[in-house]
């Protein structure tokens, strides 16, 4: 294994970040339906802070908006998005940003606290403040929705997938517990979140769908159509009415231990994040998204 983690040094982090694009999520609202899309397609959508930041964004100027009843999040591209920024030129994990919860900036904080009080911030945190979100939101998920991109489509309220979608947590293999927002277990069946978790295989559009974890699956063709006429459904009930509604399903998830299931993975998670760096091969297990996505291949090809 070799150390791939540019911050398992924290003396020596600096920000080297390039960004592709200054607009990695766009945004349109017509006929009270808001459609924020991930646009980051020439790196799948992975989910870098520049594109978390505008997403919160989005997603308050949706909130915002009186006129917006519904929110649909998508990705362009061939994928929904393919996790979180590991390896993109865009990767700016050492750039801080104005925060949107009270952890203190992480970018200058040694040893393990530097990731933990990042990811209460931009992966747990963003999560449930999104998940929160008073107005319904929908994702709409085509091709890839892996690791980080099946906590932005968890965090929605309905999951609307193309036959050509499928989901994955692959985060295992680094010696991870599953992504920060651990709703696996919830998401799934216990059993069936272990083998999702265990093997690290793509689960399909229609296995996720006979889960209970999609709503809908349809072809590529209808998945807009299929959505906007889900979202317009929705956009002509009241506002208030849907906003109590979703609150106490959330509280429903609450009760059911969501919340506490996360809070201990999340120890864990980073248990497992602090683990990898005393071994001396940073926070991932030694691998970075290159020999992810090689081992990867490897794996689905049989
Ligand atoms: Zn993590």
């Amino acid at each position: 294994m070799t150390n791939n983690d540019p911050d398992a040094d924290f003396t020596q982090r600096e920000d080297k970040s390039a960004y592709e694009t200054n607009a990695p999520v766009l945004y349109q609202a017509a006929d009270g339906i808001a459609t924020i899309t991930m646009n980051r397609p020439a790196f799948h959508n992975v989910q870098n802070s520049q594109m978390t930041y505008a997403l919160d964004d989005a997603f308050k100027r949706a909130v915002d908006d009186d006129s917006v009843k519904v929110i649909v999040l998508c990705g362009n591209g061939k994928h929904f998005s393919a996790g979180h920024d590991i390896g993109s030129p865009g990767r700016d994990i050492n750039k801080p940003f104005e925060r949107k919860q009270l952890w203190w900036d992480h970018t200058n904080k040694p040893g393990a606290e530097m990731l933990y009080a990042r990811e209460q911030e931009v992966y747990l945190g963003m999560c449930r403040r999104w998940r929160d979100i008073p107005k319904p939101t929908i994702a709409m998920v085509h091709g890839a929705c892996v690791a980080g991109g099946l906590m932005l489509a968890w965090v929605c309220d309905l999951i609307v997938a193309s036959d050509d979608a499928f989901f994955q947590d692959p985060v295992v293999r680094m010696g991870i517990p599953g992504v920060e927002y651990f709703a696996h277990a919830h998401e799934l069946n216990p059993r069936v979140a272990k083998e999702f978790l265990f093997l690290g295989e793509r689960m399909g559009a229609d296995r996720a769908y006979m889960m209970g974890m999609v709503n809908r699956v349809v072809s590529r063709a209808d998945l807009e159509s299929t959505v906007y006429a889900m979202s317009a459904k929705i956009a002509s009930q009241p506002r208030l009415g849907l906003a109590l509604t979703k609150t106490v399903i959330n509280r429903v998830e609450e009760l059911q231990g969501l919340r506490s299931t996360m809070d201990l993975a999340f120890g864990y998670h980073h248990f497992a994040h602090a683990h990898s760096q005393v071994m001396g091969v940073g926070s991932l297990g030694g691998y970075d998204a290159k020999s992810m996505a090689q081992a990867n291949k490897k794996d689905n090809a049989g």
